[in-house]
């Protein structure tokens, strides 16, 4: 993460074959919505309304996917999007899909930091349907009441047939936050399903409870780099499986490098 702002991020085959996946899968359940933002009011705009458009059918067809979250935890703020939302038993559930290489079953400690993440979203939409993150936080986070959209995003909005008073990032914000909160109460079962990224064959479907000592626990270690009580430190040895998949291996990176023999 940090070699990632320093150097800036890097797109390596493994991310893009994901990345080609996930699009395929909301393709099967999402209208497509094709925006192209010009400023940063436009891309605020275009994030919540696509958002909103998957809330809307999560609603009526009880399974949508891409959906952007934020929040704050512990004070800091946090943003990310989930893979899929679905209701069952009128109870919500969070899934989130992991891409892989090969047909093997992912070990415990390659699913520690997706438990985490999964763990993560079900506390920000937990925060955002009980109101514990506002809208009133969000606008001052973001700007948002400032914020314009351009006229050619407008003209845009236009042709997919938007309403005039709906135009507004104000306007798409409040009915983003008034979808979280109709939303049913959280199934505390998480999801995490494992994927061939070539074939888009299931590999495991991983169902855990959350549990908010763990949850803790992490947040606890990872928001001391943040709050800049500790440095960032390297995967450790046992997961250094993890540098050959990593854009930053044997560059920037060079802690593993003379381990592995090169
Ligand atoms: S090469 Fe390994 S230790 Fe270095 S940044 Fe990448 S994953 Fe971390």
């Amino acid at each position: 993460m940090e070699l990632n702002y320093i150097h800036g991020s890097k797109i390596t085959e493994e991310i893009k074959k994901g990345r080609e996946l996930h699009e395929e899968l909301e393709s099967e359940v999402n209208v497509p919505i094709i925006l192209m933002p010009k400023s940063y009011a436009d891309f605020m705009y275009k994030v919540l309304y696509t958002s909103v458009r998957a809330l809307e059918a999560l609603q009526k067809n009880k399974i949508s996917r891409e959906i952007q979250v934020y929040g704050a935890i512990n004070g800091f703020t946090t943003v990310g999007k989930i893979d899929q939302l679905q209701i069952k038993d009128e109870e919500l559930q969070v899934w989130e899909d992991k891409t892989r290489s090969n047909d093997n079953v992912p070990s415990e400690p390659q699913m520690l930091s997706h438990k985490v993440q999964v763990m993560l979203y079900k506390k920000m939409v937990e925060d955002l349907r009980a109101k514990i993150y506002t809208l009133e936080m969000f606008r001052k986070k973001y700007g948002i009441t400032s914020l314009r959209i351009t006229e050619e995003f407008a003209r845009q909005l236009d042709a997919l047939r938007v309403e005039k008073p709906m135009q507004t990032v104000e306007a798409v914000a409040q009915l983003y936050f008034d979808l979280f909160a109709r939303l049913p109460r959280l199934s505390a079962t998480l999801h995490i399903r494992y994927m061939n990224q070539f074939t888009g064959k299931e590999i495991k479907l991983y169902r855990f409870d959350y549990d908010e000592n763990e949850m803790q626990k992490e947040l606890d270690y990872v928001l001391k780099y943040w709050k800049g009580e500790r440095e960032s430190m390297p995967v450790p040895k046992g997961e250094s499986w993890k540098c050959n998949y990593c854009a930053f291996f044997g560059k920037e990176c060079k802690v593993w490098w003379p381990q592995k023999g090169l």
